[in-house]
């Protein structure tokens, strides 16, 4: 890869060394995609680079455990850095990639500098999708980022510590409410966690309030929860949170959200749901870059922005551009789309390594990308999840300890897979979550808590337990 072209805040981009050398690939992100595509590269005649806005890949799947205090941002991230350390022909840049000029073969970064490819994969990733309601963002963070998850985590906890401290039942009754949007795997796994922690780990740590007395409600559009399992191993994970207290409301639709909580409408009219945390877990689009790279390259898109590609993966206009992972838009066979999961993203980062590392030998065209199903794994708390493995289904234990060995595998550093480990032996023995701070400030910290009179009673009660004001 050229070098010396990453000089800052340049207002033309800076173009690296057109050196002849092994062909260069960059690749933009540093997620599953990004990573399995780098992997892949190992050893073969190609200078590699991934660009990535962020130093670490972050293993998304564990993210609501970081949202509920299981685990900490760390257990869950790798410095993209260290795990490609050993590899020679590959160096990793910390870059925010923001145009493209295909026909130039270049790409530029926000901090001015351009880079050049002989080839390019972009496994750019999604955001969250607000479905055009940009303003519920604030009320409703989802669980995209690290910071994100943290904010989720802030809220959780911070609801128990307003509730505490609430002489007002619908006060009180508003903080120890939580609604989650989108019972995909994310919401349910969520939604598990968040039982856990109202009945067992917080159990004895309040005196004025009873945490196993929060309401959590689990609310999605579909007629169902889990679209992507398969029907019957859906209704088990629908009872099995039923039975630890999670309210399941399928065929409702959000049409509000604010400080105060959800508007509804159901089959039986519109409703309100009062709450003061509300999880966002209904959806993504693509990344802004993926918009930018349709734009530039005339490439089709579905509604959401997923970009329509060559059997190979590749952009029609561009061959020598390959998209991967949630911005790509890959079909089974019957033409139906592969879902946005990390084993997608995996596969085709590896295919496309694979393919560009065919064509610089000259050696023949790889087949068409064929995606390997090997299933689908949702976990619903201690002992309880469903999967679909290899068109079996299985569900309770046997479920949840699969679960448990594919997370540990897929995690990448064998530190991390120790770490998470212990963690959740301990957790398991105990219902202790470990990394239960509130940390940073998030829009419910705007929240006073009354000064009348009525929360005189409980602002005196916590100091007199403290001897200080807790906010
Ligand atoms: C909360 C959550 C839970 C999930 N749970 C599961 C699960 O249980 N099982 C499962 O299979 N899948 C799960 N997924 C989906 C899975 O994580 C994604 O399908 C997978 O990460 C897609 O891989 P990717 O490489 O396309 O994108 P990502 O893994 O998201 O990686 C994209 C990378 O690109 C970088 N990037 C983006 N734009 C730029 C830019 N302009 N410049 C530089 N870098 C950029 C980002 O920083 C990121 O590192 C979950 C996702 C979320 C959010």
């Amino acid at each position: 890869m050229g070098k010396g072209n990453n000089g800052l805040m340049t207002s033309d981009p800076i173009t690296s060394d057109p050196t002849t050398g092994p062909p260069k690939v960059i690749i933009i992100g540093g997620g599953f995609g990004g990573l399995y595509a780098a992997q892949a590269f190992k050893s073969a005649r190609v200078a590699v680079t991934v660009i990535d806005r962020h130093n670490y890949h972050l293993f998304q799947p564990l993210m609501y455990q970081v949202a509920t205090g299981s685990l900490s941002p760390g257990e869950i991230a790798a410095p993209l850095r260290g795990v490609l350390s050993r590899q020679k022909n590959t160096e990793v840049l910390l870059g925010d990639v923001v145009d493209i000029y295909p026909a130039a073969k270049r790409v530029s970064l926000a901090d001015g500098s351009a880079f050049d490819y002989d080839y390019l994969i972009v496994a750019a990733g999604s955001q969250t999708a607000y479905f055009g309601q940009d303003d519920w963002r604030q009320w409703a963070p989802s669980l995209k980022s690290v910071e994100e998850a943290t904010t989720v985590r802030h809220k959780i906890l911070y609801a128990f510590e307003m509730a505490e401290r609430l002489p007002d039942s619908d006060e009180r009754r508003a903080w120890l409410s939580f609604a989650i949007v989108g019972a995909g795997s994310t919401g349910v796994e969520l939604a598990g966690a968040l039982s856990e922690i109202a009945r067992q780990t917080l159990k004895n740590d309040f005196r004025s309030i009873h945490p196993r007395e929060a309401q959590i409600v689990l609310i999605d559009g579909a007629p169902r929860i889990l679209p992507t399992v398969p029907e019957d191993l859906a209704v088990k994970a629908e009872r099995a949170l039923t039975k630890r207290g999670v309210q399941v409301r399928t065929s409702v639709f959000v049409t509000g959200i604010d400080r105060d909580g959800l508007s509804l409408k159901t089959a039986g009219g519109n409703e309100r749901f009062a709450t003061k945390t509300v999880i966002w877990a209904g959806g993504v689009t693509v990344s802004e870059f993926g918009k930018t790279l349709a734009r530039r390259t005339n490439a089709q898109t579905d509604k959401s922005g997923r970009i329509k590609l060559n059997p190979d993966l590749t952009i029609p206009t561009y061959t020598e551009v390959y998209v991967i992972g949630d911005l790509a838009l890959g079909v089974r066979p019957d033409g139906t789309p592969l879902p946005g999961v990390a084993q997608v993203a995996m596969q085709e980062g590896a295919y496309a390594a694979k393919a560009i590392v065919s064509r610089v030998k000259g050696a023949k065209p790889k087949r068409p990308f064929k995606y390997f199903d090997k299933g689908d794994l949702a976990v619903i708390g201690r002992g309880s999840a469903v999967a679909r493995i290899f068109g079996m289904h299985i569900w309770g234990w046997p479920a949840f300890l699969i679960w448990v060995f594919v997370h540990l595998m897929y995690l990448v550093e064998f530190q991390s897979r120790l770490v998470v480990f212990v963690h959740w032996a301990f957790q398991y023995i105990t219902f202790s979550r470990g990394a239960r701070l509130i940390t940073g400030s998030a829009a419910s910290d705007l929240t006073k808590l009354p000064t009348e009179s009525k929360a005189e009673a409980p602002q005196k009660q916590a100091s007199s337990a403290s001897g200080s004001d807790q906010r």
